[in-house]
């Protein structure tokens, strides 16, 4: 039976209770292009809404497309319960605001996806919510961080442009010594690593990457582990234990694992609170389109993987590059945490520093033929970009280094096409980054 498999290629086609349309016996998720659900009667309302029962009540808080999709994201995390969200973005902002108010501070890695650097250093410190980094190179860092107000610890796996794939186990049993849940934002690695299998409480993805894969629909998720006791430290988790006055006086911790027979009061609270007053949901359309991504994404991160093994054999013999960054590569225990946390892949971004700085840089993004130069990861096509003179180009260069931008670094997310073509594509435009260029000729 499907429900019982813990194998990723028939989480992503079976899992969940979906098993066709209750209405029409249609096999393929229809999309519930719907807003709001007729109500049995009176009492059904009432109840729906004073969560004595469960079921659909409005699309800005649930849905049925959506709800296939949060079955199978939860099953394939090995967690307990999902919550989509109309971005990435939208799941790094809700898991935080679920654990944090104003007033609280909360406990993040240096190694972050630009975007959410500036949702954590500037809009969350306008609304009173105070980051403080922690160099996740040495885990202790993150102890050291913490104080009474301290709600969470926020990290992702596999941050580019490092790739050094975080220390999950070291910085959980941390957190869990203080009550702390760590949170782990699992977008670059989806399928290849389970966060929640090493301590991790919360897993968070912007969909829009690796499970969308095809780069047509923006999405996000939050992933409710079911692994962290939201009571056990009442003043460490205000949130989950006083009442919460905009439900009856709810504690959250307490009555979500009364109602529901399960310990998944972060994904009731975020669902019934947060997509309720701060809206953000993804819509029905969405959801159904990263279904279909779903549905072969397992497939996908094999050859995504397999192909970045191939990339990466290719590049580090390659005259034209300086370094190749890839999570294998890094020596001792960074490198070593591949083994640790991957399982059938090591990921399919690919870090280059071209040889001859930004100027080579920018000749090689310029000479490739079938990457596309684009902002984005996790893509099914290979993607290329330039950070120093796109993404960072507004650091200086202290800051860019300390980033681990080097002015000749490249950013590849490879795709699943022939390994033949990429490494033709890519080897081409390495070639051409080492030729003098015309103006200099000239
Ligand atoms: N987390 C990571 C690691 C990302 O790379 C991104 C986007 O690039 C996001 C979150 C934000 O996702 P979205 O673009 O879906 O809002």
């Amino acid at each position: 039976m499907s429900k019982q498999s813990k194998n990723p290629e028939t989480i992503a086609l079976h899992g969940g209770d979906y098993r066709s349309d209750p209405a029409t016996t249609a096999v393929a998720v229809p999309i519930y292009r719907t807003t709001s659900y007729q109500f049995n009667n009176t009492g059904h309302a009432a109840n729906l809404f004073a969560l004595k029962e469960f079921g659909n009540i409005y699309t800005r808080i649930m849905n049925p497309t959506n709800d296939v999709l949060e079955k199978r994201v939860a099953a394939l995390e090995n967690g307990l319960a999902c919550v989509t969200v109309g971005s990435g973005q939208a799941a790094s902002t809700f898991a935080i605001v679920n654990v944090c108010q104003a007033g609280d501070n909360f406990v993040s890695s240096t190694d972050l996806y630009g975007g959410t650097v500036n949702l954590f250093t500037h809009t969350l410190k306008k609304l009173g919510i105070e980051v403080r980094y922690a160099d996740p190179s040495d885990p202790k860092n993150f102890e050291k961080a913490i104080d009474e107000k301290t709600r969470c610890f926020y990290a992702e796996t596999l941050p580019n442009p490092a790739l050094r794939v975080f220390p999950m186990k070291e910085v959980s049993d941390i957190g869990r010594k203080h009550n702390i849940p760590l949170i782990m934002d699992n977008t670059a690695a989806p399928i290849i690593c389970k966060p929640l299998d090493h301590g991790a409480a919360v897993v968070v993805h912007s969909l829009t990457k690796f499970i969308g894969g095809h780069g047509t629909v923006i999405g996000g998720c939050l992933v409710d582990g079911g692994n962290f006791d939201w009571t056990a430290d009442p003043k460490r988790q205000p949130l989950f234990n006083e009442p919460d006055m905009s439900y009856g006086g709810a504690k959250w911790g307490e009555v979500v694992p009364q109602l529901t027979g399960a310990n998944v009061s972060f994904a009731v609270r975020a669902r019934v609170c947060l997509l309720r007053d701060l809206g953000a949901p993804l819509s029905p359309d969405n959801a159904w389109g990263i279904i279909q991504g779903l549905e072969t994404a397992p497939l996908r991160m094999q050859q995504h993987c397999s192909n970045a093994t191939k990339v990466v054999d290719f590049l580090q013999k390659h005259k034209n590059v300086e370094r190749v960054i890839y999570p294998t590569l890094h020596k001792g225990e960074i490198g070593d945490r591949t083994k640790k946390y991957f399982s059938g892949g090591n990921g399919a971004l690919v870090g280059i520093e071209v040889k001859g700085g930004v100027e080579a840089g920018k000749k090689f993004i310029e000479a490739l033929k079938m990457f596309y130069h684009v902002a984005n990861i996790g893509d099914a096509r290979s993607l290329a970009i330039h950070p120093a003179t796109t993404t960072h180009s507004q650091l200086t260069p202290e800051e860019l280094l300390a980033a681990g931008v080097t002015p000749g670094y490249v950013r590849l997310s490879i795709g699943i096409e022939h390994p033949d073509d990429i490494i033709a594509d890519l080897k081409q435009a390495l070639d051409a980054s080492g030729k003098p260029s015309l103006k200099a000729v000239s």
